[in-house]
């Protein structure tokens, strides 16, 4: 199933075997070819990395605690085609994502060490935490009076309400919970990015403190690397690490070529990668947000890390074989990284007396080598950039987008599996 490097000669001779190709082994690229596969399509994956997974790859790291090489990932949906889809390839941990923003206490502000934390979405039990049991109770009650019970209501919905006692709320949770935080992941406020970014975590009326609400809910049981496996065995698919798609492309306005076959690719191709790359970023690159991930691990006896300075024990929040109560921490109003996540507690390993986490640091993406754009930057120009270079995929009939990265949009994992099983029913 997983061949080293083609060579372009036998490429060249290879290039009938196939009825479809698809660059990238991530979500995109391996539902799809997976859906493809089992409708009787021989299918070509080539991946310019050397795993299949995309950005959802887990391994063992050095220490043997499974880690998320490209940031936490965890499953949900409401779709329960995407589910069922996907637990023929993996039993699933059963685990409900709980996040906690972590501030500095305001009654001991000078405090290093003295920290306070609430549930993320900002929630009736984060009021009561904020602003005490009986003042948080009341000023809950008036939202709800407002919005209703279990509703949820964006932050920048919230700040137009004109009532003085939700202004100071909101201004509140603004301050506290997005304003920070944002910054540092957009280097932008809550107004000038996407909407709809915010909106992804918005204050909730409710005591649920799980970070989402979906009925479908989970880690893979043994990773999603161990999923992407199975998904990719089939005697259909054939996968090619290590192995980026243009260098066997050329493109022609109406066409893409085989380079050096003098034909053109005669089969469809699903991109999977950065749409400006395809070709060649000749009108300028699209912005992204890219992440510096830094992995540390904690020995829990002496909480020493080899290399680590000696951490500070009047940190409340360090105890047993874990590093932090929750298995993210949201820093929202100060740190340079935005939120740590312990692995341990995503996948339930057991491990005792190890623990790795990692912290999110997110800065621009310049397009060096070593960086992988992870978050398209949403607005109206960036969308009309990416227009042009989508005008020019559309000329080419061989060529489907898909993806995070190829249709320039924020898909969740379950939102690009069900994009990828519709394109494989067009496909078929
Ligand atoms: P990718 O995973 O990026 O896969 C694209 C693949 O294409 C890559 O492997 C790449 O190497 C390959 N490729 C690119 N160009 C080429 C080329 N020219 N030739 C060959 N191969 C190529 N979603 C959730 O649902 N839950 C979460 O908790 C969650 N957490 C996230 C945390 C972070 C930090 C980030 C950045 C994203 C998170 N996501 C999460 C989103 C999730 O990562 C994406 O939805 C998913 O990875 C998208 O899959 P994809 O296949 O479109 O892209
Ligand atoms: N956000 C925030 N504070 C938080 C959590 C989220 O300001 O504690 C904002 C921030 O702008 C972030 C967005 O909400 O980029 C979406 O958050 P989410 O957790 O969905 O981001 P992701 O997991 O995709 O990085």
């Amino acid at each position: 199933m997983f061949r080293p490097l083609g060579r372009l000669e036998r490429m060249d001779s290879a290039v009938n075997k196939y009825d479809i190709w698809i660059a990238g082994a991530g979500y995109a690229g391996a539902v799809s070819a997976r859906a493809l596969a089992e409708k009787g399509k021989k299918v070509l994956v080539l991946e310019r990395r050397d795993h299949i997974g995309g950005n959802a790859y887990d391994c063992l790291d050095e220490h043997g605690v499974l880690i998320h090489k490209y940031g936490p990932h965890i499953f949900h949906t409401n779709d329960k085609k995407v589910f069922d889809f996907l637990s023929r390839f993996t039993q699933w941990r059963d685990y409900q994502h709980q996040v906690v923003a972590n501030i500095p206490d305001p009654a001991h502000p000078d405090r290093r060490g003295w920290r306070l934390q609430y549930p993320v979405p900002f929630n009736l039990t984060s009021m009561e935490e904020a602003f005490g049991k009986e003042e948080g109770k009341k000023l809950g009650d008036k939202l709800i009076a407002a919005y209703g019970a279990e509703k949820k209501v964006t932050i920048l919905e919230l700040r137009q309400n004109p009532d003085p006692e939700i202004a100071a709320i909101a201004d509140y949770v603004y301050e506290h919970v997005f304003v920070h935080y944002t910054m540092k992941q957009w280097g932008q406020t809550p107004e000038e990015i996407d909407p709809n970014t915010t909106a992804r975590v918005p204050v909730f009326l409710s005591r649920d403190d799980r970070y989402f609400q979906d009925k479908y809910q989970g880690m893979p049981l043994e990773g999603y690397t161990k999923m992407f496996q199975r998904m990719l065995d089939h005697p259909n698919i054939e996968v090619l690490l290590n192995t980026d798609v243009r260098q066997y492309l050329s493109l022609e306005e109406y066409d893409i070529f085989l380079r050096g076959a003098g034909m053109p690719l005669p089969v469809p191709l699903i991109y999977t990668g950065p749409l400006d790359e395809f070709f060649g970023l000749c009108y300028g690159r699209l912005p992204y947000r890219t992440l510096d991930f830094k992995f540390e691990t904690w020995q829990a006896r002496n909480y020493s890390a080899p290399g680590m300075p000696y951490p500070d024990m009047e940190h409340p929040l360090r105890c047993g074989d874990f590093f932090q109560t929750h298995a993210t921490v949201n820093y929202t109003m100060d740190e340079d990284y935005t939120r740590i996540t312990e692995f341990k507690r995503l996948t339930g390993q057991e491990l005792p007396g190890v623990t790795t986490i990692v912290k999110e640091y997110s800065r621009p993406y310049i397009g060096t080598p070593r960086e992988t754009p992870y978050y398209a930057i949403i607005n109206p120009e960036n969308n009309a950039l990416y227009a042009k270079y989508k005008a020019e995929a559309d000329k080419k009939q061989q060529l489907h987008l898909l993806g995070r990265l190829a249709e320039y949009k924020y898909y969740n994992m379950d939102a690009i599996a069900a994009r990828a099983l519709e394109l494989a029913e067009e496909l078929a």
